[in-house]
């Protein structure tokens, strides 16, 4: 069975922490996910309104960019950007040193419409709770300090990741990371916070397998939550695990990959505690927010399982286990 199911159907949600924000479920009406037709058939939903986007990847980018050319042309069209870190430097990416210009240039045209103020940057903004307020919504904010603010605007767009749906695989032996959602052996590989889409190292069959022989999910699948998946990873993940199927091991096992720079260090560079330049010299403090689009923290090898110490027997009396 070959799961390439991708993850599109499920998107993360907006609250900062993972988890629905306060309210999340009741002002379904104002918010949209990821990539809303701005310029098409939804450009009624955002003419003339205040929009805020939340997110930091490329399809915030791609709303934000569509936003601001509607600005342009129907007055009383407000974008406002909100992201989680202190810094977006990963959005903008690598400029021309962006091994796939097109993509160098989405961030390139973002950052010259927030340095022009045409896009209205907030930083450090987790989304806490979330209520309609006069036919608008209201966005309340906590910061790290524990201070709130809010802010109201007429629409949200949550463009805030995917995470996978493993449930068409419920009965299946799979062995996930538990942070990831992926195969555990390709996790450690396609960690955000140690890797871009272009510094994955190649992978297939081996890394993609799981204890239920046969099953493996392939694509944007295979990443789980992770944000950082090409289609060329995808192709040489599903030529690897076919020529496996077809018994040509020596096949499966030679994987080849060549993924273009981004230009960027990696996905989540120390953009939180620094300024614009992820690749400047090591900063002296510790990253204050690493983590996955949806609120974990810390790389995926740098947080050690917390062990239980038992307390040895007592003396004479049992040892606790119902087996001793
Ligand atoms: C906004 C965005 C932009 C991206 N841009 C790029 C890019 O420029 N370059 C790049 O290399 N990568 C890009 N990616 C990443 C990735 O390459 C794409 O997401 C790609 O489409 C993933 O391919 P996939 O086949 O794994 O999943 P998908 O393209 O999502 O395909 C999954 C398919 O499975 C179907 N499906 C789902 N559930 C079931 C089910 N139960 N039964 C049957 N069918 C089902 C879906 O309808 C869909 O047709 C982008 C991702 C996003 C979100």
């Amino acid at each position: 069975m070959i799961d390439a199911s991708g993850t599109w159907g499920t998107p993360n949600v907006l609250g900062a922490s993972g988890l629905p924000a306060r309210g999340e479920s009741t002002v379904a009406a104002f918010l949209e996910h990821a990539l809303p037709d701005v310029l098409g058939a939804a450009r009624d939903r955002f003419a003339g309104r205040h929009t805020l986007v939340v997110g930091a990847g490329h399809s915030a980018a791609n709303t934000l960019l569509s936003l601001a050319e509607l600005a342009e042309s129907t007055p009383g069209t407000e974008v406002t950007w909100a992201i989680r870190t202190a810094s977006p430097a990963r959005t903008y990416g690598g400029g021309d040193a962006d091994a796939l210009p097109a993509r160098g240039a989405l961030g390139s045209r973002l950052r010259a419409h927030v340095d022009a103020g045409r896009i209205r940057l907030l930083t450090g903004f987790s989304v806490h709770a979330l209520t309609p307020t006069d036919g608008r919504v209201s966005v309340a904010v906590r910061h790290a300090d524990g201070s709130e603010e809010s802010a109201t605007v007429d629409r949200i767009v949550a463009a805030t990741g995917f995470r996978p749906d493993h449930s068409i695989a419920a009965e299946l032996r799979l062995d996930l990371d538990p942070i990831m959602g992926a195969a555990r052996a390709l996790a450690p590989l396609i960690d955000p916070n140690e890797h871009s889409c272009g510094t994955v190292p190649p992978h297939g069959v081996d890394e993609l397998a799981h204890p239920e022989v046969g099953y493996y999910a392939v694509g944007m699948k295979a990443y789980g939550r992770a944000p950082t998946f090409l289609m060329a990873t995808g192709y040489e993940q599903v030529r690897s695990v076919v020529a496996a199927l077809a018994g040509d091991w020596d096949a499966a096992r030679d994987v080849q990959l060549d993924l273009p720079e981004t230009g960027v260090c990696n996905s989540n560079p120390d953009d939180s505690a620094t300024g614009d330049s992820c690749c400047g010299p090591a900063p002296t403090a510790e990253p204050a927010a690493r983590g996955l689009a949806t609120g974990i923290s810390g790389g995926l090898l740098s947080t050690p399982l917390n062990l239980v110490t038992l307390d040895t027997a007592p003396s004479g009396g049992q040892a606790g286990g119902c087996c001793s």
